[in-house]
């Protein structure tokens, strides 16, 4: 007659933070405004309500091209100068 023990799943739980990094969204906050998303530059007083005029204003005022590509294909940049 065996008898078996009831053993509780204790397996860790691991966090998977394999998310590629957006350089561009780093490089900004989201917030509210009226019901609207509110991006805010981190890098400056400068804020919108549009995601794309945010990566456009971070793109253009913050960084520079590289001139390397990464292994996407996409443009390598950076911020400041
Ligand atoms: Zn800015």
């Amino acid at each position: 007659m065996t008898q078996k023990k009831a053993t509780p799943k204790t397996e860790p739980t691991v966090a998977v933070t394999a998310e590629p990094v957006d350089p561009i969204a780093a490089q900004y906050t989201t917030g509210k405004w009226h019901g609207h998303p509110n991006y805010q530059c981190g890098l400056c007083p400068f804020s919108t309500l549009s995601d794309d005029a945010m990566r456009h204003h971070v793109v253009q005022r913050h960084m520079r091209e590289t001139g390397l590509l990464d292994r996407y294909g996409n443009a390598l940049a950076r911020v400041g100068g």
